[in-house]
């Protein structure tokens, strides 16, 4: 897998591929997807989701520079293979996950296979974490229509966020980086094609 689709097309930092080779990818898709655990896709996890091709979860964490010293957010949790991988290359990785039944089941996961260094919430990752705010590197595996601000707003001063954005059907996955309070820097990568990043709930209030 690391060799013929990250190699190949180009991924060339060393503590990235490493962690590719060390997480036991099979170990987060459903026992009916195992034969294609290390295929070169994504796969179904149930609620309408999927966990990332390999070569994605690669990709951004390469174009987000992740240091071993940084707190990272990632919003939308999914299986939680690339938190699990994400965990090997900083601090702490906080995810966030909009439906229930998947953050529990990857808090299960990653406790049980003793990835002790990421958080997860069940909550709207459009809002970012706040409490834990801020954030050296935000990843977002899921595609919204712009950028969300609460993202922009929880980076540090050098901070990446890493994202696609556009429609559903293709998007174009960014980088952004915070220069100063007010002043961010944006980059354009390649074309690429997430699940979108649901909006948050919205709430009916009283007259
Ligand atoms: N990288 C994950 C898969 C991400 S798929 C993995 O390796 O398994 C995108 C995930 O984002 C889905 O699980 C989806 O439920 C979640 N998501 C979508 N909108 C969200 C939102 N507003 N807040 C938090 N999570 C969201």
């Amino acid at each position: 897998m690391v060799h013929q689709q990250l190699e190949m097309r180009g991924l060339r930092e060393a503590r990235v591929l490493t962690a590719m080779r060390v997480v036991p990818r099979h170990l987060f898709v459903e026992p009916a997807q195992q034969g294609l655990a290390y295929a070169d896709e994504p796969l179904p996890i149930g609620e309408d989701q999927t966990i990332s091709q390999p070569y994605m979860v690669a990709r951004m964490l390469e174009a987000a520079a992740v240091g071993p010293h940084d707190r990272v957010l990632e919003v939308g949790t999914g299986s939680g293979y690339s938190a699990a991988v994400t965990s090997l290359l900083c601090q702490h990785v906080y995810s966030v996950e909009r439906h229930e039944s998947l953050a529990r089941q990857a808090t299960e996961r990653l406790a049980r296979l003793g990835y002790s260094n990421v958080s997860v919430q069940h909550a709207d990752g459009t809002l970012g974490w706040v409490e834990n705010a801020l954030y050296d590197v935000v990843l977002v595996p899921a595609a919204p229509p712009t950028i969300p601000l609460a993202l922009l707003d929880q980076l540090v001063i050098g901070g990446r966020l890493v994202i696609p954005v556009g429609q559903p059907s293709h998007q174009r996955l960014v980088r952004v980086t915070r220069r100063d309070r007010h002043e961010f820097e944006q980059q354009a990568l390649e074309w690429v094609r997430f699940v979108p990043l649901l909006p948050g709930v919205t709430h009916a209030h009283a007259a």
